[in-house]
């Protein structure tokens, strides 16, 4: 029998003491998955604490759902996306909410699954859709797009500074036959690399860059976070855990912003904007995981958590 796929929640204690408030309340985690935060979250807040689940990944639901059935009645677990996280507490009815987490990037269960296409260690087909009940999978875009098109995506989300002859690799490769896999893909960055510049794999960046693109992951962070803040009720809490800078930044600047308020330029005598501040950050630097976490969990390596209280 296959073992039951897992995910190693990241930073619980922080993430706990950081969001709830105590017993009961109305919490949402805005990346359910496996439901391992969840969890932590519905005992912190026994007897009666609700929370609510949302994944856009119907196979991380399914898994949830198995892992939270002893607090059934107290969870409700939707298929959704956080970017449209307003409408969706619309249509539960909730506004009030005391607490929010968000648990960037992919989980365990996705990066495991070789069918899933995320990993350049699995051999698979190249879908990379954390919704797959939704679009194309991302070789779709890979055999189609032009060449300068790919290179934007593989360094503006890779950061990848071969970005250019990646793309040159790829539109090359997909002339002889089409690329449908992890292995091709993989093999294609492998030849475009020079193999004096490896620190990490070759093909890291260009899979995350892959990744962020299809599931539009960077846009999604900036309207789920704004929608997030505008659901906490005042005091509530928000805490964002990220997995690489280009995540961090946005939660970092987004929470100052928040923080700030006023967006006129510094040298304005008065302020025209009239936007008055929403958030106390609770983190002047970000929490990263300890050594041991680290030990235990390599994968959390990259893992920072920033959270901020609602004013
Ligand atoms: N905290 C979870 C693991 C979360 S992993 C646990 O302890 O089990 C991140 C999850 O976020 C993945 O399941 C992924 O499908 C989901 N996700 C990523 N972006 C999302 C988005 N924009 N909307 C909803 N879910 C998203």
């Amino acid at each position: 029998m296959a073992m039951k796929p897992t995910h190693v929640p990241v930073m619980v204690q922080a993430v706990i003491d950081y969001l709830i408030a105590g017993n009961g309340g109305v919490y949402l985690d805005c990346t359910v998955g496996l439901g391992g935060h969840a969890a932590e979250m519905l005992k912190a807040t026994s007897p009666d604490g609700r929370l609510i689940g949302i994944d856009t990944d119907d196979q991380a639901l399914a898994l949830a759902k198995e892992n939270l059935s002893s607090y059934k009645g107290r969870v409700s677990l939707i298929h959704g996306n956080f970017s449209d996280l307003s409408q969706i507490l619309d249509q539960q009815s909730v506004s009030e909410i005391d607490g929010i987490l968000m648990d960037l990037g992919v989980s365990s269960l996705q990066l495991d699954t070789p069918e899933r296409g995320f990993s350049f260690r699995r051999p698979g087909p190249l879908d990379m859709r954390m919704d797959q009940t939704a679009g194309q999978p991302v070789s779709h875009d890979l055999n189609r797009k032009r060449a300068d098109e790919l290179a934007e995506i593989i360094r503006d989300f890779g950061e990848e500074r071969w970005a250019r002859r990646i793309a040159a690799g790829i539109v090359k490769a997909r002339k002889k036959s089409p690329i449908r896999t992890t292995e091709q893909l993989a093999e294609i960055v492998e030849r475009s690399v020079p193999r004096s510049s490896r620190r990490i794999h070759p093909a890291t960046r260009t899979f995350q860059s892959l990744r962020i693109y299809k599931n539009r992951e960077l846009t999604n962070l900036k309207n789920g976070l704004e929608q997030a803040v505008s659901a906490l009720k005042p005091g509530g809490r928000l805490c964002v855990i990220s997995f690489h800078s280009l995540e961090d930044r946005i939660v970092k600047h987004t929470f100052r912003a928040l923080e700030r308020g006023c967006v006129c330029p510094p040298r304005a005598p008065v302020c025209m904007c009239g936007r008055k501040p929403e958030l106390k950050v609770l983190t002047k630097r970000p929490i990263i995981p300890q050594e041991e976490e680290i030990r235990a969990n390599p994968r959390c390596r990259s893992a920072k958590l920033r959270a901020a209280a609602k004013l």
